[in-house]
């Protein structure tokens, strides 16, 4: 498989498409090769099954234009930065060699949120570590992730953006996505089980209307900082690094 581009990393199935879901698509209409990899499956979820959310994974990936998605077995509601969840996190990230990693914002209401975020970093780290297969084989690790790390060559990506948008949080920057603001939503809607109006839990799932109500006010006032109409949100540690003084955007006055 030739590397990927962007590889964005969530909790759940739909955090992808509810922080950096437009963003990938833009990214993917300018010609880049992107994935996401969902740590756990939904088996914790007040509705729907396990294999009808895989379901409507594929089927949000497909209108995100996604070229590759996969969930681990790590359990719902139980995402750890354990050693072991490292090592599974990591043969992924020497899979898809991508150069960009999208984690979730590091401080979250969610446990499994904050959780992902440390556990994506700690494993792209060790995903460049050479001896990584042998040291693992020596911590009892699942056979078939060391014979992986053994096979694919050490890999870091380049550079590691944090997906904010669940975070209150000033971000670092903002993608417009104004144009992929439609398409990012019908990919959230493909989630039938979790969003579509039905009286099942009705009390905790607001309808179809509020949530697109609510996904929109939330695009808006993050492309008002930027002066567009749609952006997501995104922090990222290290300084912007400026060329051309005059190529800068957003206005300041
Ligand atoms: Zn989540």
């Amino acid at each position: 498989m030739p590397p990927l581009d962007i590889l964005a990393i969530a909790a759940h199935r739909d955090d992808a498409e509810q922080t950096c879901g437009g963003t990938l698509l833009k990214m993917a209409e300018r010609g880049h090769r992107t994935a996401i990899l969902d740590l756990t499956r939904g088996e914790m979820g007040t509705r729907g099954a396990v294999e009808e959310r895989a379901r409507e994974a594929d089927e949000a990936a497909r209108i995100l234009t996604v070229s590759w998605r996969r969930a681990l077995d790590i359990p719902d509601g139980h995402v750890e930065n354990s050693y072991n969840n490292r090592i599974k996190v990591a043969r992924v990230i020497r899979e898809l060699r991508s150069r960009v990693l999208i984690l979730p914002y590091w401080q979250a209401r969610h446990p499994d949120h904050a959780a992902a975020s440390a556990l994506g970093y700690e494993a792209a780290f060790l995903a460049g570590l050479a001896k990584l297969g042998e040291t693992a084989a020596t911590a009892g690790i699942v056979t078939s992730d060391i014979e992986a790390l053994r096979r694919l060559p050490p890999h870091r990506p380049y550079k590691i953006v944090y997906a904010s948008l669940y975070a209150d949080v000033r971000p670092t920057f903002v993608v417009d996505i104004s144009e992929q603001f439609e398409a990012r939503f019908a990919a959230l809607m493909a989630y039938r089980s979790q969003y579509q109006d039905q009286q099942e839990g009705s009390s905790v799932f607001p309808r179809q209307a509020e949530i697109r109500e609510r996904v929109a006010a939330m695009a808006s006032f993050y492309g008002l900082l930027a002066g567009v109409r749609y952006a997501e949100p995104f922090v990222q540690k290290e300084v912007g690094l400026v060329d051309d003084l005059v190529a800068i955007p957003v206005q300041s006055i």
